[in-house]
């Protein structure tokens, strides 16, 4: 589990029903959901939360750190509890499955000095593609 609700806790976030039933969608592996997604799966759990109200909570999570907006190919922005371990995206071009993977080396070590243009590089996002077993 990504433990995103005690992380939350620990921050001293004040968890109000709403914001609990967002986190909670959120909780888990290889979690990334469109906003649209977190809005129905909150919505099974708490009928009266508003879509602005889901909206306004993944950014305040952003905000602080604790999620992280994955964008793939121009589809809906997706929303990744994962936000602590550094990895990488294994997307499907069929389906839009995501999964968290975690190649060996290290991509902003092995961007060479000559291609850096004086950059100073902070972070690096690499994208597999291809089709999962199912859509193979
Ligand atoms: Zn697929
Ligand atoms: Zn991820």
């Amino acid at each position: 589990m990504s433990d995103l609700l005690e992380r939350l806790r620990s921050r001293g976030w004040r968890l109000t029903a709403q914001r609990r039933v967002v986190a909670e969608v959120l909780d888990g592996d290889h979690v990334h959901y469109t906003a649209d997604e977190v809005h129905a799966r909150a919505v099974a759990r708490l009928p009266e939360i508003s879509r602005a109200t889901v909206y306004n909570t993944l950014g305040e999570m952003v905000t602080l750190g604790e999620v992280i907006e994955v964008s793939t190919d121009g589809r809906a922005k997706r929303y990744d509890p994962n936000a602590h371990h550094a990895h990488q995206h294994l997307v499907c071009s069929g389906c839009g499955a995501i999964r968290d993977v975690h190649p060996t080396g290290n991509p902003l070590a092995d961007l060479p000095d000559a291609e850096r243009f004086g950059f100073t590089v902070s972070s690096a996002d690499v994208t597999y593609r291809g089709l999962c077993p199912a859509c193979s």
